[in-house]
């Protein structure tokens, strides 16, 4: 028996170090890693009792701070009810009413959803759909993809091929993954018109490959993990008119934008479009469980599903889980009975006014902010472990990479802690110069 509840600190970050993989870690050299034994509000406790205000939201997902209320609630009733049964043939209340509510609040074009259990496979998913619909409406040459440069979809194969593959993670893989298309990603800023040099290449790219092009994948207005890049809702606007011309489907990945993140429930909305196919995932469940949903339009499903195969050929073992349907469904009712709006717009004034403080210091390239996202981009790569430390001694929790520091606070701060956050995050990068 592995009686870890009595085990030492010591202890069990040694079983960590010698044998757990983190994401993208070393099992040579691992890394130090902070021991968090519980979490609350914007409040991570460390082993040793000390608490860090949380900058990260665990990576865009816990939009309601952690161990809430309501959400604990949704799951323990989930739980006395069941937490989990198989989608093959059953299905449950959790799914059917998560997937109506998803319907409902993106795109009215996008009506059928297929629930998965991570943002990589959501993509996964979206790729197959987009394959199988060309394939199923007899067009079998439309096999290519078109994404950005700088883009990031995921982990697996597929996701995999569609991120940048020079300046992505993923380079090492580039001799077994499907050769994609890229254009340029969109220099155009946020709220400008997108620029001709924006769009002649792509335009180019889409007019000589359509033949073979059977989506174009985005993340909208914001390039997450390929550089914290924020660009223009015109330039979407202009791509989806591109793909309609071209007939090229148009898939769009709010893995990270969606549920309010940029001010908007869903970033499509900046741009006020509709993808053909939509990947949600990481707040959905408020964080609570890994948890996503590809959606996407009739056409895609009446394609598919009269086709060949006359199904959409994917089914996960844990597609539908009740547990983490029930607590999306719980997250999204927590969301939208607030004024979420004006809480993004706070939280945005705040990171403008106390992050605007790093602009002047010299090891600083450029501070940029949007909706609940903060950005400082270095000149150089941060030292990881140097700065990390600092960030704890401050009492925060930050996982700055590359040249970037960058914070996605749960919506639930307060204007105290954001304030104090931002306040430690400035003077830490200061203190590295
Ligand atoms: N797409 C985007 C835009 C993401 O930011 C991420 C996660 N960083 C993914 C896909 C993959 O999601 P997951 O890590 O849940 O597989």
């Amino acid at each position: 028996m592995t009686d870890y509840h009595n085990a030492s600190t010591e202890q069990w970050l040694q079983w960590d170090k010698d044998h757990i993989w983190h994401p993208y870690s070393s099992m040579l050299k691992p890394a130090k890693m902070v021991p968090v034994v519980s979490a609350k509000g914007v409040r991570l406790t460390l082993a040793d009792g000390k608490e860090l205000i949380d900058g990260m939201s665990s990576w865009w997902s816990a939009i309601h701070g952690y161990n809430h209320p309501s959400l604990n609630a949704a799951a323990n009733a989930q739980l006395s009810d069941m937490s989990h049964v198989m989608f093959g043939g059953i299905t449950h209340p959790a799914a059917a009413a998560l997937g109506k509510r998803l319907v409902d609040l993106t795109p009215a074009e996008l009506t059928k959803v297929f629930i998965s259990d991570s943002g990589s496979v959501a993509v996964e998913v979206a790729i197959k759909m987009a394959l199988q619909y060309w394939y199923s409406i007899g067009n079998q040459n439309k096999t290519r993809l078109l994404a950005l440069r700088n883009g990031y979809h995921g982990d697996t194969f597929g996701a995999m091929a569609t991120c940048d593959p020079v300046t992505g993670m993923h380079h090492l893989f580039t001799k077994v993954l499907p050769a994609h298309l890229f254009a340029d990603a969109p220099r155009t800023a946020f709220g400008e018109s997108a620029s001709y040099d924006d769009m002649a290449q792509i335009t180019d790219l889409l007019e000589q490959h359509h033949g073979e092009l059977a989506a174009v994948i985005v993340e909208p207005i914001v390039q997450g993990a390929g550089g914290m890049r924020f660009y223009s809702g015109d330039y979407l606007r202009k791509l989806r008119a591109l793909c309609d011309k071209f007939d090229v489907l148009l898939i769009h990945d709010e893995i990270a934008t969606g549920f309010g993140r940029t001010g908007k429930l869903f970033a499509c909305e900046h741009a006020n479009i509709s993808p053909d196919i939509m990947c949600v995932g990481k707040a959905l469940t408020g964080g609570y469980l890994s948890l996503a949903a590809t959606l996407c339009s009739d056409r895609i499903a009446e394609g598919i599903c009269n086709g060949e195969a006359g199904v959409f050929m994917h089914g996960p073992t844990f597609m539908g889980n009740p547990l983490a349907c029930s607590i999306a469904n719980a997250s999204i009712d927590l969301l939208l009975a607030d004024d979420w709006q004006s809480n993004i717009q706070r939280i945005d004034r705040i990171l403008k006014k106390e992050l605007a403080a790093a602009s002047p210091l010299k090891s600083v390239a450029e501070v940029r902010c949007l909706g609940a996202i903060g950005v400082i981009e270095l000149k150089d790569n941060v030292d990881m472990a140097s700065i990390q430390a600092r960030f704890i001694a401050k009492g925060i929790w930050m996982r700055p990479f590359g040249k970037l520091v960058y914070t996605m606070p749960p919506y639930i701060i307060s204007d105290d802690d954001l304030v104090y956050l931002c306040q430690q995050i400035v003077a830490a990068v200061a203190e590295e110069e």
